[in-house]
């Protein structure tokens, strides 16, 4: 069984989807690993690390001849795959609604492709959730970059030259990454509220110290929504909602927005008008840029002025920290592997049925097989 690890490609990738931990791991299960010459520069592992865990270091075609399993982060073509074994699983971020080309490509190649952002958000995947672990770390970025861009402190601070106070941060959106946004800012010593439209968020807004600002009397999402996820809100709650966040939001220094409904556009949750309303100075952060953007007038990979407010359109904030992100992906990687690996023949073995197989494979034996794709 052999295990390729490529360095990425992709324009802006920083992360590798091995670290030397996962490679002895691998290694541990009865794998040959191969990692491409250079594959963890930029996450701060040297080759040699990669060398002291047991892996053979080679260039990308050497890497890749006869590789069983392709460990990638952002999935390359299949036309830079040439050379790995027949029927080779690929492993990676496929951004498969967006790539539906490069999709039908791994199936003209006979390669198996396995979209680890389609992982199942049930119990028995958590360790392998990269949109988690990502998002984590997104998170908490998202916060450090808005206190780079504020010209003002976060805590509150009594000085002899006189008081400082307090930033006043509001989170809209609160998964993994605005739980961890909610945090961050908290460590900080801001003042911090936060907003959903799934109601099983106020407890966790609260439990982390922060005020929990809802939309009372109408309807949201009850519970957690479909699997978890939100899911879009009737018109009453829409207006509802952008009249509590209006007088909200003008009190506010930093706003960091990060609502995602699955398969939809990001919801549009502060107009520009709004934006007129907060002090000059403040910062906003959008990571929704990415799906369009809950800011209107924000733009994605770029950090735009409006009405003297900062608007970062932050896109893959987790690149900004490649050690830690490519450690928790590699790591999210081989717990997927691990938990399907079959001893005596060597290598894993995804069986049709499983939930996890049929919510992460894209295509096989020539053909995409994703439901989600049809
Ligand atoms: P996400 O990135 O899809 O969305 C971010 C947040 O935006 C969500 O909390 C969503 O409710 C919110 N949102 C959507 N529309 C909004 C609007 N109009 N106004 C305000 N907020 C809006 O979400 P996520 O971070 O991927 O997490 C979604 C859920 O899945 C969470 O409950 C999380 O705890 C759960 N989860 C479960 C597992 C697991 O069991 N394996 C793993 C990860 C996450």
């Amino acid at each position: 069984m052999k295990v390729a690890v490529l360095a990425e490609t992709a324009p802006g990738e920083t992360r590798v989807a091995a670290i030397p931990e996962t490679v002895k791991k691998l290694a541990g299960l009865g794998a040959e690993v191969a990692v491409e010459a250079g594959a963890g520069r930029s996450a701060g592992v040297s080759d040699e690390d990669y060398a002291a865990a047991g892996a053979t270091l080679a260039s990308r075609a050497e890497v890749l001849q006869g590789a069983d399993l392709i460990l990638t982060v952002s999935a390359p073509e299949a036309a830079a795959l040439a050379g790995a074994g027949q029927g080779a699983t690929l492993v990676g971020l496929m951004d498969p609604f967006a790539r539906r080309d490069a999709v039908a490509g791994y199936a003209g190649a006979g390669l198996e492709a396995l979209a680890m952002e389609w992982m199942p958000r049930i119990t028995r995947a958590q360790s392998m959730d990269v949109l988690s672990s990502q998002s984590n770390l997104a998170g908490y970025k998202a916060v450090i970059d808005a206190a780079a861009a504020y010209g003002r402190a976060f805590p509150m601070m009594m000085t002899a030259a006189g008081t400082v106070s307090p930033a006043r941060v509001f989170v809209m959106g609160v998964g993994v990454a605005g739980l961890q946004a909610i945090a961050t800012a908290r460590r900080l010593g801001a003042q911090v509220s936060a907003t959903d439209v799934r109601s099983a968020t106020r407890e966790q807004i609260q439990s982390l110290g922060a005020k929990a600002i809802f939309v009372e009397g109408v309807a949201g999402i009850e519970g957690e929504g479909q699997g978890g996820y939100a899911g879009e809100t009737s018109e009453e709650y829409r207006k509802a909602q952008a009249e509590l966040v209006s007088s909200h939001l003008a009190k506010q220094d930093i706003v960091v927005t990060t609502a995602l409904i699955p398969g939809k556009p990001a919801p549009r949750l502060i107009s520009d008008a709004q934006v007129a309303t907060m002090r000059p100075g403040s910062v906003i952060v959008d990571l929704a840029a990415g799906a369009g953007g809950n800011v209107e007038g924000c733009v994605a990979g770029e950090s735009v002025t409006r009405h003297g407010v900062t608007i970062i359109g932050a896109t893959n904030l987790a690149r900004s920290l490649p050690a830690d992100s490519s450690a928790l992906y590699a790591r999210n990687l081989f717990n997927f592997l691990s938990a399907f690996w079959d001893k005596e023949q060597g290598k894993p073995v995804l069986p049709d049925e499983d939930e996890i197989v049929k919510g992460i494979r894209l295509t096989r034996g020539g053909k995409i097989v994703s439901e989600r794709l049809a």
